[in-house]
């Protein structure tokens, strides 16, 4: 056996033989727990996690000390934001549905057109893609806006999407996003819904033909996903087909439900209930949904997420910044719902999204002992794994695959250090994180993904955002110029 450096593995391959990491703490998973191990050690060997735990006793061709690292497993992020934020523009400039966030009913008329390339759209995922492998996410169900589509997601976006992943080496479950509906405002500021009952269809077959087509790609990484956009923007037609093609494809369905008053305000006039009663009268409520963001459910509706097995995907810092929260995440928890993480913007902070809930979660309960570190981070991995009904994933453990995050603990901003989970909850962030192996190879390190140049990367996604930002005007209520849109926050002299 050899001791050697980390920065001697080769970026995006799989190390041949068994390697042993050590670090000065490990997080394994024991008897259906994370535990914590001071120095202990894990051994990997292809795709798999061969041993965690205090010593192993065979033979490795390797051994690389980490010093003060929490060695960790991946994260799993269920709403991981795949295209360029768009969110920048409208956290000062509000209200964001007259700046672009609900088609104006004049630009619909017009004729909607998609306002980035193929070749844009590709870029934006596989430039996401690796900004997850930086903050150390390992698993990732895609997310992207559809208010500068001209309709929905498409097969040639996915099928780069998964070409991405596989290339950077990211687990992911990948569905083209599909809808039969969507919101409009008139020239009177009044909002509508409006429907096409055959794009959806369409919508849904799409997605099943590029399930069975992709899933199982890449030796894995490449999973299946329904990804029915909003509750409101679907017929109940399409949901009872979309949940019959899951139960057959075998796959997890994500739907964006109870998170905000309009869906409220659309689900009572388009069928007098809530999304979770509607659902569940329609028999399209089960273990299968993944559902953002749970933050206007009624008591009645967590007790159908909880008797139902619905999964709440939480996103905690995109909640709170429009002014809602889970309330609360430790007592839904405690009503038998199982939560996952999501970051669902950029950056894709998953420790910045656990001190948000964290903080969400006891000003909601008005105690400060309602949840803690360790409750967070069980959802931003067991939760996640849990949701996506896949026990080998979220975990440390002799025969889990090798999905791996290693997190600095001696950065100077995290002084002191007492126990590492608590200390990168309350002080770290993505940016401590130093290396990522995604099924056993090492996909990123020191923030370098194999196969993408992340400097030159960056301003090609600068320039691409530019060009949407100059088109916003044609789908923003009234048409205002730019410069109207997107006010600066300070007058520029
Ligand atoms: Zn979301």
């Amino acid at each position: 056996m050899t001791q050697i450096e980390l920065g001697t593995l080769e970026l995006g391959a799989r190390p041949k033989g068994r390697t042993l990491l050590t670090a000065d703490w490990l997080l394994a998973h024991q008897d259906g727990h994370h535990v914590l191990h001071r120095r202990g050690e894990l051994v990997i060997e292809g795709r798999h996690v061969l041993y965690a735990g205090p010593r192993f006793e065979g033979e490795v061709a390797r051994r690389i000390d980490l010093g003060a690292a929490l060695i960790s497993p991946g994260l799993i992020d269920l709403d991981a934001l795949s295209d360029l934020d768009t969110y920048s523009l409208v956290l000062d400039n509000q209200p964001g549905w007259s700046r672009g966030r609900i088609l104006p009913q004049t630009y619909l008329a017009r004729g909607p057109y998609e306002m980035y390339s193929p070749q844009e759209l590709a870029f934006q995922k596989r430039f996401s893609f690796a900004t997850l492998l930086l903050n150390g996410i390992t698993t990732a169900l895609p997310i992207a806006s559809l208010y500068y589509r001209e309709w929905a997601e498409t097969v040639p976006e996915f099928d780069a999407a998964a070409d991405a992943a596989a290339d950077l080496g990211l687990r992911v479950f990948l569905g083209p996003a599909y809808r039969s509906g969507g919101a409009m405002v008139d020239a009177a500021g009044a909002f509508h819904m409006y429907f096409d009952e055959a794009r959806g269809f369409q919508g849904l077959q799409d997605a099943c033909d590029f399930i069975r087509r992709r899933a199982g790609d890449a030796g894995g990484l490449i999973n299946g996903l329904l990804a029915p956009d909003r509750v409101e923007t679907n017929t109940p037609e399409l949901m009872r087909a979309t949940m019959a093609a899951a139960e057959d494809l075998d796959v997890p369905v994500r739907l964006h439900m109870s998170q905000g008053k309009f869906e409220l305000q659309m689900m009572q006039r388009l069928h007098g209930r809530t999304a979770a009663r509607w659902l569940t009268d329609l028999r399209a409520f089960n273990r299968r949904l993944i559902a953002p963001h749970g933050t206007h459910a009624t008591d009645d509706d967590i007790a159908l997420y909880a008797e139902h097995g619905v999964s709440i995907a939480h996103s905690p810092l995109v909640s709170a910044r429009m002014g809602s929260v889970l309330a609360s995440f430790a007592s839904i928890r405690e009503r038998g719902v199982n939560i996952g993480m999501a970051t669902d913007t950029a950056p894709p902070d998953m420790w910045m999204n656990m001190l948000a809930g964290l903080i969400a979660c006891r000003i909601a309960e008005g105690r400060s002992d309602a949840a803690f570190s360790a409750d967070f981070f069980n959802a931003a991995t067991l939760g996640g794994a849990q949701a996506l009904n896949r026990p080998d994933l979220g975990r440390l453990q002799a025969g889990a695959l090798a999905d791996v995050a290693i997190f600095r603990l001696d950065d100077p901003h995290m002084v002191p250090t007492v126990d590492p989970v608590t200390t990168l909850v309350l002080g770290g962030n993505g940016k401590a994180t130093q290396a990522v192996f995604v099924d056993g190879r090492l996909s990123m390190r020191a923030g370098q993904v194999a196969g993408m140049d992340m400097v030159a990367a960056r301003a090609q996604a600068q320039a691409q955002f530019d060009g949407l930002v100059a088109k916003y005007p044609d789908r923003s209520f009234e048409h205002p110029p730019v410069e109207a849109l997107f006010r600066p926050s300070f007058p520029v002299l």
